[in-house]
């Protein structure tokens, strides 16, 4: 379908963008990508009046090192932050993750930034970002820029914690350097979205794990941290047995969704084996 007629610009600067923003209100959508809105706007599941392509802001493009931290510019494709050695060395976890978005075509031009605003909650961009205690800067008009931790940012199904009137500029997320990470997402078919997913990173001291970070993907209206099961990982072996054991309440207070893929109960069942999956391999390295 075509979508309804609106009315485009492509502004050069952040501030420019937010003064479109401020002067269409309601009326005004961003676009990063497009590859979620885009469909959104042929299913005319929306009309905004005025599109506001934020695809001429080159400083919003790349990643990059500050101090503890790796920065990743909220237009930055999928492919990019897949490809890109500083994410491998410093959040490996995350390269791992995009790398399992759709296809090519979809990870050429979808962003980073794109699908953490949009928060559909069977993405795979979220998960990892929470499970590495990102942070979202967020900027706001006059000038104003704001940072929310991963923890306030997924607020529920396709709601975040960004205003109408702001942009996602960057996502630093604290360097994990040295961590193993894996991202093990359960599918049917290739390229589908997530039915179940698990993002995990852990660092090892010998054969131990000495810290481990989980979070799950489609395990609720929001990716959820599993810090229980975190903290029954630290200091065991990094052994099948000692694994399945700490893993075993990963699905406790999850509200999974049923649908044609599996009920809620599969789903629960599923987060325990793909934990168990993902801790193991993110452990070996
Ligand atoms: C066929 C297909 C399969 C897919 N499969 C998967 C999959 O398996 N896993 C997965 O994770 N994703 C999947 N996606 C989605 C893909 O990852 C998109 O790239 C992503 O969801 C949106 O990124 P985008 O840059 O295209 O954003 P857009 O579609 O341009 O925008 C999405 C939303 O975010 C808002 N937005 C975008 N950027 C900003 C910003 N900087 N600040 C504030 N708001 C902003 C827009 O207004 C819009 O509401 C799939 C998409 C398609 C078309």
């Amino acid at each position: 379908m075509i979508p309804a007629a609106f009315d485009y610009a492509a502004p050069a600067s952040v501030d420019e963008a937010l003064a479109l923003l401020a002067e269409h209100g309601d009326d005004a959508k961003i676009i990063a990508g497009g590859q979620s809105l885009l469909p959104v706007l042929r299913l005319r599941l929306n009309a905004p009046e005025f599109v506001i392509d934020l695809g001429r802001i080159d400083g919003l493009r790349g990643v990059r090192e500050d101090g503890d931290s790796l920065v990743i510019g909220a237009m930055t494709t999928h492919t990019a932050v897949a490809n890109d050695p500083l994410v491998a060395q410093h959040a490996a976890l995350v390269g791992k993750a995009v790398a399992t978005v759709a296809d090519a075509q979809v990870r050429n031009l979808g962003t980073f930034g794109g699908a953490l605003a949009h928060a559909d909650p069977a993405g795979d961009v979220g998960a990892p970002a929470l499970a590495l205690g990102a942070q979202f800067v967020i900027a706001g008009q006059g000038g104003s820029t704001r940072t929310v931790e991963a923890s306030d940012f997924f607020v529920d199904l396709f709601e975040t914690a960004i205003g109408e009137d702001e942009l996602l500029t960057e996502v630093r997320i604290p360097k994990h350097t040295g961590w193993g990470g894996h991202y093990e997402k359960f599918v049917r078919i290739a390229q589908q979205w997530s039915i179940v997913a698990v993002a995990a990173a852990v660092r090892t001291d010998g054969d131990s794990i000495a810290e481990a970070r989980v979070a799950l993907t489609n395990m609720g209206s929001t990716p959820l941290r599993a810090t229980a099961v975190e903290q029954a990982l630290q200091g065991q072996p990094a052994t099948e047995d000692a694994v399945r054991a700490a893993v075993v309440a990963v699905a406790d207070g999850t509200n999974p969704p049923s649908d044609l893929n599996g009920d809620g109960d599969y789903r629960k069942h599923l987060a325990e084996v793909l934990t168990r999956r993902a801790i193991l391999t993110a452990a070996a390295g």
